[in-house]
């Protein structure tokens, strides 16, 4: 590259100030000249306030310690999601879908051999919440120590305020040199081989650049309006589409981790940052009104909620058919959007900087990688969006229509069939996941956890009086294993200063 490139991003939401960032960290060497707009007249969504542990590449990348960012966003660590009252099955009304730590490795063969043998129909208790050290420590409102070496042998994410994350990410961007433009795009002009040449604003002031990057959030403007690409809704497969969220008191000491309760129509989040509570309840508008939302969570949330205003939102759920087009990258809410249950937004709008960036790169900033970017990308979306089903898919409960819904009618792809049917076969669910290549989104773990946790056994009828023997046996070795690596204080101990719990 000789001339320095010139950038023009839509949009100042988490997913603009993202690119912006990354942008301008990977080409300050050659130079580049990036400009971002947002419209003060349009809010950001304004939500998003958990991440899965990929998002500290993004911190790491930007050279950014967490003692610096996580105050000033009011940020606290997740080490994974409790999900409640998603079964009805005895025992297995709740689990925790932990991020692991090195030592879980030797724990997580237990469990395979062990959920192995409850597959096989042995009578024995086999649940996820037993055999993982992060579960056991989110239990007792402790962390993993900040010592190095467990750091990096840890996998961990966090908790933020997504406005407050927002403007740490501005002050970033313009401290690199990027510009800040206020102003409303209402008009796009093109070259004539269809690519975008400029965009104009409501004084009529044109911007033009080499490369559009799109965060206008669910209008998708450039990619979805202006270029006209495809997009597909996961609607059949992912029923929710709406959310409301309501802010409660900080809760001292809080858990590390976030809450996820299924509702009589969804589900609702509980977060925990340093000076609030995130609330909200993710539910199908086909079948509960915004108003009816909003009135059971704040039953659930009690007296806390009465004077807290509610934030309605709408979800357009789905991905374009191609994310890199032309000149235009789209990134953030308007390349797609997969519902929050498992907090994977930030994550896909990292994956396509990085993607873009390397793959410009590597085609000597041209197009010519374009098609692999969209397909690892499309792949990324369809199989987190696959692992998300499962939670509805598995559900056992029939208090409303809305659940026998997600039970019974909603479309299955055919990788997440194949994977249902080596599970209910007593196959083995490792290699399908590598084979399909499943393992890089979601590790045998995660699925490994939402089955069991969620009691999809078949029904026992074994008793081998031995092989019980010898389970108890290895689940007492466990549990002393553990308490080496647990202080006994538990809660209380100081977690939500993010001045972390040692692990002993
Ligand atoms: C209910 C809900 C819960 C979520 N939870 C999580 C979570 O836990 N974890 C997670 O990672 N993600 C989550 N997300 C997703 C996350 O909120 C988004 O990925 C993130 O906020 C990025 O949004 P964005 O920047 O793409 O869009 P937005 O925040 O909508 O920003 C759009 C920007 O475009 C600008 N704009 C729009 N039109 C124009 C125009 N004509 N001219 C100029 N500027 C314009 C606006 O001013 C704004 O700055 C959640 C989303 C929802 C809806």
């Amino acid at each position: 590259m000789t001339a320095k490139l010139k950038i023009f991003i839509l949009g100042g939401g988490t997913a603009g100030w993202m690119t912006a960032n990354l942008l301008a960290k990977a080409w300050e060497k050659q130079g580049v000249s990036i400009t971002l707009m947002e419209a003060p007249d349009v809010p950001t969504v304004g939500v998003g306030e958990g991440s899965t542990p990929y998002i500290r590449r993004f911190f790491e990348r930007m050279n950014i310690s967490e003692s610096e960012w996580m105050p000033k966003c009011h940020a606290t660590y997740k080490t994974g999601i409790r999900f409640t009252d998603w079964s009805t099955t005895p025992g297995f009304q709740h689990y925790f879908h932990p991020f692991t730590t090195e030592l879980d490795n030797v724990t997580f063969n237990l469990f395979k051999h062990h959920v192995s043998l409850r597959r096989q129909g042995l009578n024995i208790h086999v649940h996820p919440d037993d055999y993982f050290l992060m579960t056991r420590l989110a239990n007792n409102f402790q962390l993993p120590s900040s010592n190095d070496f467990v750091k990096q042998q840890t996998f961990y994410a966090y908790h933020f305020d997504a406005k407050l994350l927002g403007d740490y990410l501005k002050n970033k961007a313009l401290e690199q040199g990027v510009s800040h433009v206020e102003g409303k795009v209402l008009g796009v002009e093109k070259h004539p081989n269809g690519d975008i040449a400029a965009v104009h604003d409501q004084s009529l002031q044109r911007f033009d650049a080499d490369i559009f990057i799109d965060c206008s959030g669910f209008k998708s403007l450039l990619m979805q309006k202006a270029l006209k690409v495809p997009f597909i809704s996961y609607g059949d497969t992912l029923l929710n589409d709406a959310a409301v969220a309501i802010p409660t008191a900080a809760e001292k000491p809080y858990c590390p981790q976030t809450l996820s309760a299924a509702m009589p129509c969804g589900w609702r989040w509980k977060i925990p940052l340093t000076q609030r509570t995130g609330n909200g309840y993710v539910y199908s508008s086909s079948h509960l009104s915004a108003e009816d939302a909003e009135k059971q969570l704040r039953h659930s949330l009690g007296a806390d909620s009465e004077t807290n205003a509610a934030h309605h939102l709408k979800m357009k759920v789905g991905r374009n058919t191609k994310h890199w087009y032309r000149n235009c990258l789209a990134v953030g809410l308007s390349q797609g959007f997969i519902e929050p249950l498992e907090a994977t937004g930030l994550q896909m709008t990292l994956v396509t900087i990085e993607q873009f960036i390397t793959h410009f790169e590597k085609g000597k900033y041209t197009n010519e990688y374009q098609d692999n970017v969209n397909n690892g990308i499309n792949a990324a979306f369809d199989h987190i969006r696959d692992y998300v089903s499962l939670h509805y898919l598995a559900n056992s409960r029939n208090d409303t229509r809305y659940w026998q819904d997600c039970r019974n009618d909603i479309a299955i792809s055919d990788s997440l069939k194949r994977v249902l049917e080596v599970w209910s076969q007593g196959g083995d669910l490792e290699q399908e996941l590598n084979q399909q290549n499943i393992s890089q989104y979601y590790p045998s773990l995660s699925w490994f956890a939402i089955l069991t946790g969620m009691g999809i056994y078949p029904k026992t009828c074994t008793v081998d009086k031995k092989e019980i023997e010898r389970f108890h046996k290895a689940r007492a070795n466990m549990a002393s294993f553990f308490n080496n690596y647990i202080t006994p204080s538990g809660k209380g101990n100081s977690a939500q200063q993010h001045g972390v719990v040692r692990y002993a």
